[in-house]
């Protein structure tokens, strides 16, 4: 039913309409987006980067040992807590369904790497675990596609790798895979407050408000790299 407002004069019309227009504006949902709790870009040496809005990321976990600590437990728990964070629909994380339609790949040291290097660095070392892209050569301001190991192409950007060996049980490798996707979904930068997913030593794997704040801060702003 569309009911009609009366007005005795113009002037209360105007002020119906906008105490109307008043009252709209009020109870529309202001979201605004928070600042960082910890620099986001100290191990990106200051680039900002992240996922272009909106964008479904495929997950593929290298699950080659039965081990009573579990890479796609892991795998999974982070794909959980962090798709709780966007405000927006910046991202979705999701298992991909075969490495050949994933974005992210994840192993563990104890396999054998699943995707070649690329045109940058990769040397994790003895990290308990490392996160990679790699600026492509091409468009230096996107993410360079990786190549599988057998030498398919693939639509892999970035690549963490794991160590189960560093984790002492099932909830300290959770804290571990939670930490490295927080770098794969843009957070190039540690805080040094250890209830922080994002500490550099991490044993919690359900992101702080924190860690919210700042990868939401992230989400907010123009990247030098998008993945
Ligand atoms: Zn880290």
């Amino acid at each position: 039913m569309i009911r009609a407002i009366s007005c005795s004069t113009v002037m209360q019309c105007a002020r119906a309409i906008a105490l109307i227009v008043l009252v709209g504006g009020c109870d529309a949902p202001r979201v605004t987006r928070p600042d960082f709790a910890y620099d986001p870009t100290v191990l990106t040496a200051r680039k900002l980067y992240h996922w272009t809005s909106g964008t479904t990321i495929r997950v593929w976990a290298v699950l080659d040992v039965n081990d009573a600590i579990d890479l796609g437990v892991a795998t999974r728990t982070a794909l959980s807590v962090w798709n709780a964070v966007p405000q927006f629909a910046e991202y979705s994380l999701v298992m991909a369904s075969s490495i050949d339609s994933a974005d992210v790949v994840i192993y563990d040291r104890a396999s054998a790497a699943p995707v070649t290097p690329g045109s940058c660095a990769f040397d994790p070392r003895g990290a308990a675990g490392y996160t990679y892209f790699c600026p492509g050569s091409g468009i230096p301001t996107r993410a360079e596609h990786l190549t599988l190991s057998n030498v398919r192409a693939s639509s892999i950007v970035v690549v963490m790798r794991v160590d189960r060996g560093q984790a002492t049980s099932q909830s300290a490798y959770n804290a571990l895979v939670a930490h490295e996707f927080g770098h794969a979904l843009g957070i190039g930068g540690h805080s040094d407050s250890t209830a922080d997913v994002m500490y550099g030593a991490p044993t919690k794997a359900t992101p702080t408000t924190r860690d919210i704040a700042t990868l939401r801060y992230v989400l907010g702003q123009v990247p030098a790299f998008t993945l």
